[in-house]
C-alpha cells in the first residue's frame, strides 16, 4: 500500500508544539512532504527565533512518521523566513513558511543575487561541472556578474576547474569572502576541506553545508549564480533543489539513451519541486578529429534534442567532446577563458545565450552607457 499526505499528517497529529500543546498537524506549519516510495521529506516552517524549541519537535516528527508502516526513511526540516542572528543552524535553513491557501512555499532569495541557477545531471561523469564552469565564464563574457557555487559536497571540482588554492577569509562573524578567478566569485566545500579527508555526510548536513555556503557568503552584486549540484536525483538533490531558491535548472546529459534516461529523473526531480528547467544541453555530442577534422558522432549525437523534444523542454545546444576542452579544465583554465576565441569556447557562449534568453530580463547585463 502506498503512502499519503494523508497518512504523513495522521502521523503528526501524534506530535504536540511546546508553547500551544497544539498537534503538528493542525498548526499549518507542516508544508512541502514529498514521498517517494518509502522515503519522506517534509519542512516545518518556524519563526528563525523558536530554532532551538523546535527542535525536539523536528526529532518527534521524523520518529512519528519513522514509525508507520512501509516509511523506511525522513528527512525533516526546520525552515524560517528570517534568519535569526544567534538561532542555530536550523534557522539558517530559510524559507519553507507554509504559505496561507497552501499554495507551496519558496525559500528565500539571497540579498544581491539576481538569479540562481542549477546545473544538474542525472548521474556523474558526463561533464556537468565542465559545463558548469565554463558557462559560468560565458554569462559573464555577455557582461553579468556571475558567481559560482560548487554543492558538489561529495566531490568538488570548482577548486580544480578554476585552478584556485588557498582558503577563503572570513569577512566579518561568520561570512566569508568568496574566493576569485577569471572575474567570478567561487565558493565549494573544496576550499574548506581537505581534499585528502573523507568526509561522511549525512542529509541534514549537506543541506547544511550548502545552506552556509550560500547565505554565509560575501556574494556581493551578482546577476547569476551558477551551483553545480551533486550528480544524481537522490534525496539531497532533491532536498537542496527545494531549499535553495532556484530561478531554473539546466541539465546536461551525454548523448546516448543510458544517459539520457538519467536527464529524464533530472527533469523529474525539477518538476516535483516546481523549479522551471531552463533545458537540456548535449555535452560530448560529437568528436572532430584535431589531426583531420573529420567528424565522429561517438556516442549518437542527437538523443537529447529528442529528448528535449519529447519531454516539452528547451534544448539548449550542442557541446562537442573535445581534447582542448578536457585539458583546459584539468588545468584549472576553462577554454571559454584560456582560449575564447576557439570553436568550443563559441559552443558554450551560445549555450550561455540560451540560458540568458530562458531567464528573461532579470539577468540582462546594465546597459553600457557610450560617450561620444
Ligand atoms: P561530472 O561533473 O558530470 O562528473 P566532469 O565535468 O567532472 O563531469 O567531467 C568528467 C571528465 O570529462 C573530466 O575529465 C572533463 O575534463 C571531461 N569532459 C567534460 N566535458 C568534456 C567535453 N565536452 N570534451 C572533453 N572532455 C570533457
Amino acid at each position: 500500500m502506498s503512502l499519503s499526505q494523508a497518512d504523513i499528517l495522521r502521523a503528526l497529529e501524534l506530535v504536540k508544539l511546546p508553547a500551544s500543546g497544539q498537534s503538528l498537524a493542525a498548526s499549518g506549519r507542516v508544508a512541502d512532504i514529498l514521498i517517494d516510495g518509502g522515503k519522506v521529506i517534509f519542512a516545518i516552517g518556524i519563526d528563525a527565533t523558536e530554532a532551538a524549541a523546535m527542535e525536539p519537535v523536528r526529532k518527534a516528527a521524523e520518529s512519528a512518521v519513522g514509525g508507520l508502516p512501509g516509511v523506511t526513511q525522513v528527512l525533516v526540516g526546520l525552515t524560517a523566513d528570517k534568519a535569526a542572528p544567534s538561532a542555530g543552524m536550523q534557522a539558517r535553513q530559510q524559507a519553507h513558511r507554509p504559505a496561507p491557501g497552501g499554495a507551496p512555499p519558496k525559500p528565500a532569495g539571497v540579498p544581491g543575487v539576481k538569479q540562481i541557477i542549477a546545473v544538474a545531471s542525472g548521474k556523474g561523469g558526463v561533464g556537468k561541472s565542465t559545463t558548469a564552469a565554463n558557462l559560468a565564464v560565458a554569462l559573464s563574457t555577455l557582461g553579468l556578474k556571475v558567481g559560482v557555487l560548487d554543492s558538489d559536497i561529495y566531490g568538488p571540482s570548482m577548486p580544480k576547474l578554476f585552478g584556485i588554492t588557498g582558503k577563503p577569509q572570513i569577512v566579518s562573524g561568520r561570512t566569508l569572502g568568496p574566493m576569485e578567478a577569471y572575474g567570478l566569485k567561487v565558493m565549494s566545500i573544496g576550499f574548506l576541506v581537505d581534499e585528502e579527508t573523507p568526509m561522511i555526510w549525512r542529509g541534514p548536513m549537506v543541506i547544511s553545508a550548502i545552506t552556509q555556503m550560500l547565505r554565509e557568503v560575501a556574494w556581493g552584486e551578482l546577476d547569476v549564480l551558477v551551483v553545480d549540484m551533486p550528480p544524481g536525483t537522490g534525496d539531497a538533490q532533491l532536498t537542496m533543489a527545494q531549499q535553495v531558491p532556484l530561478a531554473g535548472a539546466v541539465i546536461v546529459s551525454t548523448p546516448q539513451d543510458l544517459a539520457l534516461l538519467d536527464a529524464r529523473r533530472g527533469v523529474a526531480m525539477f518538476r516535483k519541486v516546481a523549479v522551471p528547467i531552463l533545458g537540456l544541453v548535449e555535452n560530448m555530442s560529437y568528436f572532430i578529429c584535431q589531426e583531420c577534422g573529420h567528424r565522429s558522432d561517438i556516442f549518437a549525437h542527437g538523443g537529447a534534442r529528442h529528448e528535449a523534444e519529447r519531454l516539452g523542454i528547451p534544448f539548449l545546444g550542442e557541446i562537442p567532446l573535445a581534447m582542448p576542452i578536457r585539458e583546459t579544465s584539468d588545468g584549472g583554465r576553462p577554454i571559454v577563458a584560456s582560449d575564447p576565441s576557439s570553436a568550443h569556447a563559441k559552443a558554450y557562449i551560445a549555450l550561455a545565450r540560451q540560458v540568458q534568453a530562458a531567464l528573461g530580463g532579470a539577468t540582462r547585463a546594465a546597459p553600457r552607457i557610450v560617450i561620444e
